[in-house]
């Protein structure tokens, strides 16, 4: 590929499509992944227990095809391209004209937009396209953790070894950095989940969080890892109360610390650790 077609194909505007196309996508992965694991629980227990239960139905990414979760309605390829078609179709399934969430489009875009700021950031190179993945997985797990509280293993895991075997690569930051980044995001966010459960009996957060913020430590390295924690500490406390006082938060019901942490590791992604230690005074 010449040069030429390298700063086109990873130019912010492509990238945006990319990132429509990517995030309709993402979507599939929120709405599924936590489908696809409660079925096998449900499998994995009725076989613990040894009793037969009815097989829940199958379900993949792939399989079956997208429904209108209303009426079953099954929704055709030109009903399913990013954004065009939510507006096409007024927000409202074709068959039955049920509301369909604006959240799909809204996640088409939020990834349309993180997808061009993230080849503003770097520029027309391979990179770019790693560092989009990297994105790409954080929106979903944002979205799982919001709607379930889950920040699954088969997306946390893969995201932590693939920011350690990149960094090994020489592609994002040295690998010592990216090392002592995931010990240290596992052990901070592990050493406060044990002190608040011993101070409070309360569990405050989850496995899935220590997973994320280690995940994040290798992508960015370990100095990024306590600006991530105090900036997603931040946001989570405003947006939880915020919730509560909007009655938006039911009694007992928790705000989960993954959208904050996925999104606090965006913001320092595309920042850049020189400007993110610049904000805090620690340059
Ligand atoms: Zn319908």
């Amino acid at each position: 590929m010449t040069p030429e077609a390298a700063s086109y194909l990873l130019s912010p505007p492509a990238l945006a499509f990319l990132g429509l196309c990517i995030g309709s996508f993402l979507n599939v992965v929120i709405h599924r992944i936590p489908l696809m694991l409660e079925r096998g629980w449900k499998l994995d227990s009725a076989e613990m227990l040894g009793v037969t239960i009815e097989p829940p139905a199958e379900i993949s990414l792939a399989k079956p095809r997208s429904r209108c979760p209303s009426c079953g309605h099954a929704i055709a390829w030109y009903e399913n391209i990013p954004v065009l078609s939510y507006l096409r179709l007024g927000g409202k399934c074709s068959a039955c004209k049920t509301r369909i969430s604006a959240r799909y489009p809204l996640v088409e875009v939020l990834t349309g937009l993180l997808f061009a700021a993230t080849a503003w950031r770097f520029g027309a190179q391979p990179t770019t396209l790693l560092w989009c993945g990297f994105v790409a997985a954080l929106v979903a797990l944002a979205g799982i953790d919001w709607d379930t509280t889950l920040l699954p293993d088969n997306l946390t895991l893969p995201l932590l070894w693939a920011g350690l075997v990149s960094a090994a690569l020489g592609w994002t930051v040295p690998l010592g950095t990216a090392l002592w980044g995931a010990v240290a995001g596992y052990l901070s966010l592990w050493s406060v989940y044990w002190i608040f459960k011993k101070a409070t009996g309360k569990e405050g957060m989850g496995y899935g969080d220590f997973k994320l913020l280690a995940a994040l430590g290798a992508w960015l390295g370990v100095q990024m890892v306590l600006p991530i924690v105090l900036a997603a500490s931040v946001l989570g406390a405003v947006v939880g109360i915020a919730m509560k006082m909007g009655g938006g938060l039911r009694e007992g019901r928790y705000v989960p610390f993954g959208p904050f942490l996925a999104g606090a590791g965006i913001v320092v992604m595309l920042a850049g650790p020189a400007r993110v230690l610049g904000w805090l005074g620690w340059a």
